[in-house]
């Protein structure tokens, strides 16, 4: 049996709180120090000079740092270098006495993880209404913020290829035109249809079918490396490439290099008449200056649509190309 005795006295008033028993148990300083060192939160106070005067003991498992090695030192010391000017900012305008929204920042802890951590800032003022003390928050948001990104990350990606999907597809292609228009440079798109792929579905199965898109897909990323260009399952078996800032060339050499990567996969298709899996590719370019033309955008893949068309036409397992330069009537201002 449980002793009176043995409850500690801050669970004693605790429980005399629930139980409705206890006018103010919030008076008491043993159930506040209680309240404070057991909170997941970190609960710093800190001084007019923006110094830790006090740390709650849960910093040591939120932010991997004892208390005592956080006293006397500023927060923004212990926030990853590129978020120091976030908490300090906040913590200047806080002691203004103005009201800050919470802030999230990086805490590089000392065992090498990164924790997200959402900070809040209030003032304390002295009797004569100066600001005199800021109690900071700090709570660990690591989860939610990494559901966040995994949920974006998810939301532009194609979850059978992993490659980017036709939502970051229409996105990535409206940006770039934007880019090449404003910066004079030329954008490349190339349209990649897998061939004669219903009879590779009626022949091996769908899921084979699946195993195959998704080899293709890979061997697509793997040519496809300089940051900027973007990989994508435009829909079905249709894969894309948006090149910036290439030329019709440099995107032509692209489109022959997943052509062969495709090929030297030498997935067996015994529907198709090259005896193994094979890709056939439209590549269009659009110089920028051809206009800040809103419509050109389309016009880059109506016109790799219509190379890849081309591609097909002549025996698949091709590449076609074409060079769009906007009619005059077409420049518009953006
Ligand atoms: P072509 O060489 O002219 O492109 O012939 P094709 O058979 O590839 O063209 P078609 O458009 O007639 O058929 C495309 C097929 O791609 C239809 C469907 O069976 C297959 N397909 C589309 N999306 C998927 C997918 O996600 N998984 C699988 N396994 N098959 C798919
Ligand atoms: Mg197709
Ligand atoms: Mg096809």
């Amino acid at each position: 049996m449980w002793e009176a005795a043995m409850i500690p006295s801050w669970a004693r008033s605790l429980l005399a709180r629930l139980t409705g028993d206890v006018e103010d148990d919030l008076s008491d300083p043993e159930h506040l120090r209680a309240l404070v060192e057991h909170s997941r939160d970190v609960l710093c106070r800190l001084g007019p000079d923006l110094c830790i005067r006090y740390c709650s003991p849960s910093a040591l498992s939120v932010l991997g740092r004892h208390p005592r090695d956080m006293v006397g030192q500023r927060p923004s010391i212990f926030v990853h270098e590129s978020d120091r000017n976030i908490i300090a900012e906040a913590a200047i305008r806080t002691m203004r006495g103005e009201d800050i929204e919470p802030t999230t920042v990086r805490v590089p802890r000392p065992d090498g993880v990164m924790v997200w951590i959402e900070t809040s800032t209030r003032v304390l003022r002295d009797r004569a209404g100066k600001p005199s003390e800021i109690i900071l928050v700090m709570r660990d948001v690591s989860d939610r913020h990494n559901l966040r990104l995994r949920l974006e990350m998810e939301a532009v990606t194609d979850a059978l290829t992993g490659l980017s999907n036709r939502r970051a597809f229409d996105t990535a292609l409206r940006r770039e035109w934007g880019r090449a228009a404003r910066y004079d440079s030329e954008l490349s798109l190339i349209m990649i249809d897998i061939d004669c792929f219903k009879a590779f579905n009626d022949r091996y199965g769908h899921a084979a079918g699946d195993d195959a898109l998704r080899r293709v897909g890979a061997a697509i990323q793997a040519v496809v490396r300089r940051p900027g260009d973007l990989a994508v399952r435009y829909g079905g078996e249709e894969l894309s490439v948006i090149l910036p800032r290439t030329p019709s060339i440099g995107a032509e050499r692209v489109a022959h290099t997943i052509r062969a990567a495709v090929e030297a996969l030498s997935v067996p298709h015994e529907g198709s008449p090259h005896g193994i899996l094979t890709v056939s590719l439209g590549v269009a370019t659009a110089p920028g200056r051809t206009g800040r033309n809103l419509t050109m955008p389309d016009g880059l893949l109506v016109g790799a649509d219509g190379a890849l068309y081309r591609a097909k036409a002549g025996g698949r397992n091709r590449v076609e190309t074409i060079v769009l330069l906007a009619p005059h009537g077409d420049r518009r201002a953006a």
